[in-house]
C-alpha cells in the first residue's frame, strides 16, 4: 500500500500543528505508524490522500450513522450555505431541531445548542451546580466527557474520594470537586454519596461506556444510579454524546427506560458538523441564561449549516425506524463472524456490543469497567489494527475505542472484515 502522500502531509503537519493533528487519537500513537490523511469519504468508505480505499469503522467517531456524504445531509448543507454561513441571530432551523429532539426524547423539555460535546457536558454540570447550589460531581473511571477541566480526572487506587488531575493544567482546586466511582459497581457510588451527602450537584456518566471500548451497563446498574440520585437530590446527567440517536432513536434513555434529569448530545446530532447540545427537565433548563442566572453562550451556536445537517439526519432516522433494526442485524453478523475467526485459532478475546457499537478486547475475561478493559492485550491489538489497515479496513487506532457501524456498511464489507480477521488470527497463531 502506497501512503507517501499521507507521510509527507504528516511531516508538514508536525511543523505547524502540535503532534501534527487537531485531536490526539488521530496521531496513531496508540498503534504506531503514520496517520493516514483523508481526502474524501462516501457511504462506508474512506479514501486517503494516496487514493487508497478503506472500509471505515470510525464513522467520524459516531456521526455517520447512515454513512458518509449522506445525500440528504449534503443537500441540506448546500442549501443552507447559499443563504449565509451564520447570522448571529436566531433562525427557524434552530426551532425545528429543538422541536424534533424534544419530540423524540420525551423527558427533554428544553434544549440548548452548543458547538461540541465538550461544551455540552461543561454546561450541563454548570447548570446542575447552579440549580443545586452544590459543588461536587461524580464521574466514572474511564468515562470521557470531553476535555473540560472537571472531567480530566483519573483515579489512582484509593483515590475514590479525592480525584487527582490526569492532565497538567487542571488545578488541584478543580480536581477536588470531581469524585470518581467505578462503572458497574454501585457500592463505589453509594459510598461517595454517603461520604458527601449534601454536596454532590451532579452524577455524570456514559450510560453505555464507549471511550474505554464499548462496555454496556449491567442489569440494575442504571436503575441503582437513578435511585441514588433521587435519594441524595443529585442531578443525573446521561452523557449521550456517543449513544444518543445511535443505540436507539431515543438513545440509551429509551433503550434502558431510564430518565435522566439532563442529557448531553453531540456527534450524530450534527451529522458531522460541529454541534453539541444539552437539555432536560424544564425547571433545570430554565436556570440557563437568559431565562435564568447560569451563564452560557456561543457566537456560532445553532449555526445554520450544522442545524440543517442535524435536521436532515434526525428526520431521516425518525421516519425510518428500521435503520436501528438493520444496524443491529449487521453488527450481530460482524460479532458472530469475528468470534468464529478468533475461535478458529484459539485467540483469546471478548466482544462487547450494543447495537452498532462494538469492541474487541484481546482477553478472555469479561470487560465491565476501566480496570477490566486494561486486561486487553494491547500488542495484539496493534498487530490486528495494522493487519486490517493493510487489508483496507480502518479501525479506530486504539485498543480502547468503540467501533461504529453505519447502515451504509454492506454484508460484503462485513465479510471482508471478518475474512481479514481470520487471516490475522491464522498469522498470529503461527507466529
Ligand atoms: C466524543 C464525546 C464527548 C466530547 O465531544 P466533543 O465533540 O469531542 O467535544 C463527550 N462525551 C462523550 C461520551 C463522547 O463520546
Amino acid at each position: 500500500m502506497n501512503t507517501l502522500n499521507s507521510a509527507a502531509l504528516f511531516e508538514r503537519a508536525q511543523q505547524f500543528i502540535p503532534g501534527g493533528v487537531n485531536s490526539p487519537v488521530r496521531a496513531f500513537k496508540a498503534v504506531g505508524g503514520t496517520p493516514l490523511f483523508m481526502e474524501k469519504a462516501e457511504g462506508a468508505y474512506l479514501f486517503d490522500a494516496d487514493g487508497n480505499q478503506y472500509i471505515d469503522y470510525i464513522g467520524s467517531w459516531g456521526p455517520m450513522l447512515l454513512g458518509h456524504a449522506f445525500p440528504p445531509v449534503i443537500e441540506a448543507v448546500k442549501k443552507a450555505a447559499e443563504k449565509s454561513t451564520s447570522f448571529g441571530a436566531p433562525t427557524k432551523l434552530e426551532v425545528e431541531l429543538a422541536e424534533l429532539i424534544t419530540d423524540i426524547v420525551p423527558n427533554v423539555d428544553k434544549i440548548r445548542m452548543v458547538n461540541s460535546g465538550t461544551e455540552a457536558t461543561m454546561s450541563a454540570i454548570r447548570v446542575a451546580r447552579g440549580f443545586t447550589k452544590r459543588d461536587k460531581i461524580i464521574k466514572f473511571e474511564g468515562h470521557y466527557h470531553g476535555h473540560g477541566d472537571s472531567f480530566l480526572i483519573k483515579a489512582g487506587s484509593g483515590a475514590l474520594t479525592l480525584g487527582t488531575p490526569s492532565s497538567p493544567g487542571v488545578t488541584a482546586g478543580t480536581a477536588k470537586d470531581t469524585l470518581l466511582a467505578k462503572f458497574n459497581n454501585l457500592e463505589t457510588v453509594r459510598s461517595l454519596f454517603e461520604a458527601n451527602p449534601d454536596s454532590i450537584a451532579a452524577l455524570i456518566l456514559e450510560p453505555i461506556a464507549g471511550n474505554v471500548g464499548c462496555i454496556p451497563p449491567q442489569p440494575g446498574f442504571l436503575e441503582g444510579i437513578r435511585s441514588l440520585c433521587d435519594e441524595f437530590g443529585t442531578v443525573l446527567i446521561f452523557d449521550e454524546v456517543m449513544t444518543g440517536f445511535r443505540v436507539s432513536l431515543g438513545g440509551a434513555q429509551q433503550l434502558f427506560n431510564i430518565k435522566a434529569d439532563l442529557v448531553t448530545y453531540g456527534k450524530i446530532i450534527g451529522a458531522g458538523l460541529p454541534v453539541g447540545a444539552y437539555g432536560g427537565r424544564e425547571e433545570l433548563m430554565n436556570v440557563v441564561a437568559p431565562s435564568g442566572p447560569v451563564y452560557q453562550a456561543g457566537t456560532l451556536s445553532g449555526n445554520p449549516l450544522a442545524m440543517s445537517a442535524g435536521l436532515a439526519l434526525l428526520t431521516e432516522l425518525k421516519n425510518n425506524p428500521m435503520v436501528y433494526y438493520e444496524l443491529d442485524q449487521k453488527s450481530w453478523h460482524l460479532e458472530q463472524g469475528l468470534h468464529k475467526a478468533f475461535d478458529a485459532y484459539g485467540i483469546e478475546h471478548t466482544i462487547n456490543r450494543i447495537g452498532s457499537m462494538i469492541s474487541v478486547f484481546f482477553t478472555n475475561e469479561a470487560v465491565i469497567d476501566a480496570d477490566s478493559a486494561q486486561k486487553t492485550n494491547v500488542d495484539t491489538f496493534k498487530t490486528y489494527f495494522h493487519h486490517l489497515l493493510n487489508e483496507g479496513v480502518y479501525l479506530p487506532p486504539s485498543a480502547f475505542e468503540s467501533w461504529f457501524l453505519s447502515n451504509a456498511h454492506t454484508y460484503e464489507d462485513l465479510d471482508k472484515t471478518i475474512y481479514a480477521s481470520h487471516t490475522f488470527a491464522a498469522k498470529l497463531k503461527h507466529s
